[in-house]
């Protein structure tokens, strides 16, 4: 495979390597490699110089075994349904591997959302959830945030939901603003979810996080949260961060909080003061402890791999590691934790705000922290173990774990 290869082309060979171990025929093999449903829409919105611009979007359902399906929905310039479809797949292993009773889907909307305003993002947002109606639903499938989305941009959609069911349905999406049946919790649940797996991680490999050196690549939501969370809760030094824009080093460490200010002031992290400015590559290659990439897929390649030098990988992202960068990290003894293990906080506390929903109930921070806890904590050494016992890498472990469970759901079912 080229170091230019898909998402989709290594979630598909990641889904050969534990074939074997889990007996499955060509087949259901077949099967596992394609999505049961997909969709794409055309979607008019009126923009605001009076004209009318035609936006494309996609919604996956990859696969319904486990439960309805679930999984965020990202505005992004160069969105394709390749990149949804391989999403989609992450999410289903992802539900299965934290036990939760979900199926996995991703969305997405090619548009740049720097460049529409705050009125069109909302007609967009309105459009798309009107083009996908018929197929999503609280007991169908479930959108949630994702790369350039929101809580705000979930309080629309959920909206025009409700609006063509003529009643309030805060159960049709996830990641909501708390006021409207939003979780406590959820605004960083994927970066503490992931912080909770790097402690267990730096536990079993004699690591220690105080004034452990850490790098995040991308600075949204993710990014931010797990620079901040990490320095806050464990003590780390966050020596450097980056956005499109490019990144920033600093050996003493940057404070998290400080280094936002001053992106929403200048709109990037570059001429951070008191910090060097570096490429987004610079950043993944430095001599750390933690390197989190928090941003997009296909970042760590067969190009840079030799150069990586952190200990641990945690992959926040969806898809940020090649199946050929992997092998040579591995065989340079970097703990990768994989991405459907290390960002799954944010799908368990979404599970946690359906079931509020359900119950028309809202849970207090401190009990929805103390779940995900538990929950990543036991995901880790589920996938731990399994990869010391049977002497794989983490993420066959964890795909392994995650596949056979939906392969086993779609045996009780009679599917195959
Ligand atoms: N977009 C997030 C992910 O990739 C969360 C999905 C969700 O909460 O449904 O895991």
């Amino acid at each position: 495979m080229s170091s230019d290869s898909t998402l989709l082309e290594n979630v598909k060979q990641q889904l050969c390597t534990c074939s074997a171990g889990l007996k499955l025929t060509p087949d259901m093999e077949a099967f596992l490699k394609m999505p049961m449903r997909e969709l794409y829409v055309s979607l008019p919105v009126h923009m605001d110089n009076g004209s009318i611009k035609v936006f494309k979007g996609f919604r996956v359902q990859y696969n319904e075994a486990l439960g309805p399906t679930k999984g965020g929905i990202r505005f992004h310039p160069e969105e394709t349904m390749e990149t949804i479809r391989a999403l989609a797949a992450l999410m289903t292993w992802k539900c299965a591997l934290h036990k939760l009773p979900l199926g996995g889907a991703k969305g997405g909307v090619v548009c740049n959302p720097k460049e529409l305003s705050h009125r069109e993002i909302e007609r967009l947002s309105r459009a798309y959830i009107r083009g996908i109606y018929q197929i999503i639903g609280p007991d169908r499938d479930i959108p949630a945030p994702d790369v350039y989305t929101n809580p705000q941009v979930m309080a629309w959609m959920m909206d025009e939901y409700s609006k063509l069911e003529g009643k309030n349905v805060f159960g049709v999406i996830t990641g909501k603003p708390t006021i409207l049946g939003g979780s406590e919790g959820r605004f960083d649940a994927t970066a503490r979810g992931g912080l909770y797996a790097i402690r267990e991680a730096a536990f079993k490999l004699g690591v220690d996080l105080k004034g452990s050196r850490v790098a995040v690549q991308g600075f949204g939501n993710v990014g931010y949260h797990a620079a901040y969370l990490a320095k806050k809760l464990f003590s780390c030094k966050i020596v450097a961060v980056s956005d499109s824009s490019g990144a920033i080093y600093s050996e003493e460490g940057l404070d998290p909080e400080d280094v936002s200010g001053h992106k929403h002031s200048t709109g990037s992290v570059l001429d951070y003061p008191g910090a060097k400015n570096i490429t987004n590559e610079e950043l993944l290659e430095l001599d750390v402890e933690i390197l989190i990439p928090a941003a997009l897929e296909n970042v760590i390649n067969e190009k840079n791999a030799e150069r990586i030098k952190t200990k641990i990988l945690a992959e926040m992202a969806n898809g940020p590691t090649t199946a050929e960068a992997e092998e040579i990290l591995i065989s340079g003894g970097v703990h990768i934790i994989p991405d459907i293990l290390c960002n799954g906080g944010g799908v368990i506390v979404s599970y946690f705000e359906m079931v509020q929903n359900q119950a028309s109930i809202q849970w207090e921070e401190e009990e929805i922290l103390d779940r995900l806890e538990k929950k990543m904590k036991e995901a880790y050494y589920s996938v731990y173990d399994f990869s010391i016992k049977n002497n794989t890498g983490m993420r066959q472990a964890a795909y392994t774990l995650a596949v056979g469970r939906v392969v086993e759901a779609m045996q009780l079912r009679g599917w195959i």
